[in-house]
């Protein structure tokens, strides 16, 4: 029998990816500085946020820059979800990778809805587009092994 092991599920943080603004320095919408944005903003309208992998919710809570905000832990890899209206999760939750975690929202420091994405990898942020687009390409090359391969137990 095969068994599908190591190899990470990935989900997207939400049904319909559209970027807002890109990681990286940017001129900052509210205070005009040129500055890191150390995340992705996506389009949102009263989303449904997403798990974009298995881990266990580090903290929830209200931050001024981020406004209502989840952190999960995955390891090696954190995630944060800001700007929220609602949390459906509490600390210390496990979820799992496509879990619905918390609804997009427009608080804290923002000029309009959209969700923040971030993600640090061994604690320094990284370009979270970058890394799903990897994972999921990986996810895929996997995927596309599995099935190819006949299961020789029903041979
Ligand atoms: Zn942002």
């Amino acid at each position: 029998m095969k068994i599908l092991i190591s190899f990470w599920l990935v989900c997207l943080p939400l049904k319909h990816l559209k970027i807002n603004s890109d990681y990286g320095y940017r001129i900052h919408p509210l205070t005009g500085k040129y500055a890191m944005h150390e995340g992705v903003d996506l389009k949102a309208r009263h989303d449904t946020v997403y798990a974009i992998l298995d881990g266990q919710v580090r903290s929830t809570g209200y931050d001024d820059g981020l406004g209502v905000y989840i952190k999960l832990d995955h390891g090696e890899v954190a995630s944060v979800y800001g700007h929220l209206s609602q949390i459906l999760v509490g600390t210390n939750d496990s979820v799992a990778a496509g879990d619905p975690i918390g609804i997009t929202g427009a608080s804290g420091h923002v000029t309009g809805e959209h969700l923040h994405l971030s993600i640090c990898y061994r604690h320094k942020y990284i370009n979270p587009i970058k890394f799903l687009y990897e994972l999921l390409k990986k996810q895929e090359h996997e995927r596309q092994k599995f099935q190819s391969t006949p299961d020789p137990t029903f041979e």
